[in-house]
């Protein structure tokens, strides 16, 4: 069984970043919000159920899923919300499972951005904690996202906080660092978490 690192931080932390550096040294990485896509794609059977339930109109043309539409549909009704949540979640995490389960690698990372807010640590043998100062998260992501500060300030409140998400790493990578300099330090970083990773997996595998 594959041993399975969580590997969590807020909005603009550098998750997809730091993910990127293990997939280099041929980690497999899980994306939960790729899973969260990837159920509801064009022509799958939980697509064609939310279809006919909120109305062709949550379809583009093509067939795929309008999210803006679907938002619309669920913005302010909570019936609604909690229909399509009863729908998806069971979806999203049975997926997960089957992803993590068909693992071959000795270790993978599987990056959740809500990993703390939604008890998924359960599902994790190791927490990883990417972590940056409030200020940062709130300089790269506005950078990244055009400058929508407010709707980050927002999603940052909706995530737990710092301390909280720092009380359940087992291991924390700080990537307050700028890339422009300490690059090589962050892969070195990896790379030593990297070896860790593959010796708790093997004992793992022992047990
Ligand atoms: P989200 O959950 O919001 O999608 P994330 O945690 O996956 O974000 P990234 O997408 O990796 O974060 O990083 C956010 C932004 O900050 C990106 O534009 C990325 O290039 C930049 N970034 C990440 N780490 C660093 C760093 N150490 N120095 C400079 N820029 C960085």
């Amino acid at each position: 069984m594959t041993y399975v690192v969580g590997l969590t931080g807020g909005i603009g932390s550098g998750k997809s970043t730091i993910a990127e550096l293990f997939a280099e040294l041929g980690v497999p990485v899980i994306d939960a919000d790729l899973v969260a896509r990837q159920v509801v794609e064009k022509g799958s059977p939980l697509l064609a159920e939310i279809a006919a339930h909120f109305g062709p109109e949550i379809l583009l043309e093509d067939g795929a899923l309008n999210r803006a539409a679907l938002r619309e549909k669920i913005f302010a009704n909570e019936t609604q919300k909690h229909w399509l949540n009863q729908l998806l979640h069971p979806a999203i995490r049975h997926e997960m499972l089957r992803q993590l389960a068909a693992q071959q690698a000795p270790y993978c990372i599987f990056m959740v951005p809500l990993l703390i807010e939604n008890n998924l640590t359960a599902l994790c043998q190791r927490v990883l904690v990417v972590d940056v100062s409030e200020q940062t998260q709130m300089t790269r992501a506005s950078k990244r996202d055009n400058n929508q500060l407010a709707l980050i300030k927002n999603i940052m409140q909706s995530q737990v906080s710092r301390s909280e998400r720092l009380q359940h790493a087992d291991d924390v990578i700080n990537n307050d660092v700028d890339l422009s300099e300490s690059l090589p330090q962050l892969k070195q970083k990896v790379l030593d978490l990297h070896h860790l990773y593959l010796q708790l997996a093997e004992k793992f595998n022992e047990q």
